[in-house]
């Protein structure tokens, strides 16, 4: 078997273009794409050119031969995805490449070539720029609330998957490309509005995401020792809105509701032995509390049954690697149940890893994870702080307990309404058709709004399920803008700078993010990390002007002036 596809895969499907036998799947335009959970290579097909290992951005991909004993379950993971053929006998060659998504195709009109705001600068957004800097004079202005871009690879992805956060290299080469501006620290609602950005550029395009998650309302959360698992995951990346959060880490169990992967994430890292974590970026107050945590079981609960489970089976492989997990001997007895009956492979894969765990009548050697299934949560229990937690049986009237001095939900993400947009508050998304934002009351376009990522399209798939997806709403933008549907702004590109910069003065551009950048990456070498970040913004501000050889607003348009 050549080449196989590991965890770190991203679903960016820039292997997929790059491969000359089109042996790597679902392609973008295949119906399973979407909901994949990643990309699989065809073992029997592959010509093993080496070409996909060059495209992937976060080095997911290896040849057979330098498979690493934790990558090894992904061969039969990648094989597993095709269907089965008798030994020896290969899919005929195919010239058959996969159907690139055809690239936007602009026709320039008016006075000023076109103009894009981006609103926020994680995946979505920057795969966004990328497709529309394609085009040759395109102008992308992107506006950022925090300092420091690309949104979830930075605060979101696990300090001990730094592969998934080796997109920042693709994002970085983005950021210094021809037309492109970075105007962080700048929120939008805030310094800017909506129609500031409207007035100067053709059009605004969200993707602002979903940055806070959905709440579960059940009596007691709001206790102390409650909260979300999202909070953590931006508690222990050192996001500046988070460092202040207090994780009270004294007591020996953990409870998260809903098993997905942010529930994996977050179970993983509290388990770690700090050790682990001392190589990555994680935040330096967050490592110091989990060496002094007294937590020896966090306990992952879904409400429904184990075929059920919401984590992918990448990251399930992953966290059976790394830590400890188990289960207790009814729930063993559920996945067996459930194995039995289980129609499709992936899930038979997910219950087959399940059924190899531990089970949770040992004693507790290490910090280890317990899964629990068919366990809906009733309430939390305590009086100033959390005790415990009360949930119901899935069909029964029984009601179980389980003791826990932090209660965290990790029910999903759920994006935050826009100012002057439509909302959709059910689904958490901004109404749109193609990614062209809808009034809901009228059905017809809201002008110049556009969305893309979780904001457009709900919070599921991964870092680069967000290039097809952004590659859709640009196609959109320009239909809109070959049809004339766009207003010119009122002024040409530097009217921008100087619009924002009267009303954030400390706005930092791409060579201010860079100044920020090499200083964590130094901060880091001494200590054989890839960074030390700076959690405080004040401290990212210091360290721009401290280090700046021009005003913020000059250095700007010196940009603008050679793009
Ligand atoms: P998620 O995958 O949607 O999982 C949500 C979990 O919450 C499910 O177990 C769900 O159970 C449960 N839930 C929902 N409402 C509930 C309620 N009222 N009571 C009890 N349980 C409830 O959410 P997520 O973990 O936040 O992940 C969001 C997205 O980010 C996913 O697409 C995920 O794959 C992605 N992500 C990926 C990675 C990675 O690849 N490493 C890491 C983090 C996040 P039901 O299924 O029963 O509804």
């Amino acid at each position: 078997m050549p080449h196989v596809i590991t965890q770190a895969c991203c679903n960016d499907a820039s292997c997929v273009f790059a491969c000359p036998v089109n042996c790597i799947h679902p392609t973008p335009d295949e119906p399973d794409f979407a909901t994949s959970e990643m990309l699989y290579i065809d073992p029997d097909a592959c010509v093993d050119c080496g070409a996909c290992v060059r495209a992937c951005p976060v080095d997911a991909i290896v040849p057979h031969t330098k498979v690493v004993t934790e990558q090894l379950p992904f061969l039969d993971i990648n094989r597993s995805f095709y269907p089965e053929r008798p030994q020896g006998v290969k899919l005929p060659p195919t010239s058959k490449l996969a159907p690139v998504l055809p690239a936007a195709e602009l026709h320039q009109r008016g006075k000023y070539p076109l103009t894009v705001a981006i609103v926020g600068s994680g995946p979505a957004a920057m795969y966004a720029a990328d497709e529309l800097l394609t085009q040759q004079g395109v102008l992308v202005n992107m506006f950022e609330k925090l300092p420091t871009p690309y949104g979830l690879v930075r605060a979101g992805v696990a300090p001990d998957h730094q592969r998934t956060k080796l997109a920042t290299r693709l994002f970085d080469e983005i950021s210094w490309r021809r037309g492109f501006q970075f105007f962080l620290n700048v929120e939008v609602g805030r310094h800017v509005s909506h129609a500031d950005l409207l007035q100067h550029h053709h059009a605004v395009l969200y993707a602002s995401g979903a940055l806070h998650d959905r709440r579960l309302e059940i009596e007691g959360m709001g206790l102390a020792g409650t909260g979300t698992a999202t909070e953590i995951v931006g508690w222990y990346n050192g996001h500046p809105e988070f460092t202040g959060l207090p994780v009270d880490l004294s007591h020996e169990r953990v409870v998260i509701v809903g098993n997905g992967n942010v529930a994996l994430d977050v179970a993983r890292i509290l388990t770690s032995d700090p050790d682990r974590l001392v190589h990555t970026d994680i935040a330096d107050y967050a490592l110091a509390a989990l060496r002094d945590s007294a937590v020896s079981e966090v306990v992952i609960v879904a409400r429904r049954g184990p075929a059920s489970s919401a984590f992918t089976l990448p990251e399930l492989v992953g966290l059976t690697q790394t830590a400890e997990v188990v289960l207790d001997a009814h729930d063993h007895a559920r996945v067996r149940e459930d194995l039995a009956t289980v129609q499709d492979n992936l899930t038979r894969q997910k219950l087959e890893i399940l059924t190899k765990l531990g089970d949770a009548s040992a004693p507790i050697t290490r910090p280890r994870i317990r899964l629990a299934y068919e366990l809906t949560p009733g309430r939390v229990l305590g009086q100033q702080r959390c005790t415990a937690v009360e949930f119901t049986v899935m069909g029964t009237d029984q009601v179980q307990r389980i003791d826990a001095g932090m209660v965290l939900s990790s029910i999903g993400y759920h994006g935050t309404p826009i100012a002057d947009l439509p909302f959709d508050d059910n689904a958490g998304v901004v109404p749109n058709k193609g990614g062209r934002v809808i009034d809901p009351q009228t059905g017809q376009r809201v002008p110049g709004a556009y969305v893309s990522g979780w904001i457009k399209r709900g919070t599921n798939g991964f870092i680069g399920s967000n290039k097809s997806d952004s590659l859709k709403t640009i196609q959109t933008l320009a239909a809109d803008y070959n049809a004339g549907l766009l207003t010119e702004p009122i002024a040409g590109p530097r009217a921008v700078a100087r619009m924002v910069h009267a009303q954030q003065p400390d706005v930092i551009d791409a060579a201010g993010w860079k100044i920020i950048d090499k200083a964590e990456i130094a901060r880091g070498a001494a200590q054989d990390r890839p960074r030390v970040k700076f959690t405080r913004v004040a401290d990212m501000l210091d360290e721009v002007k401290d280090h700046s050889d021009l005003p913020l607003l000059q250095n700007m348009l010196g940009a603008l002036r050679r793009s």
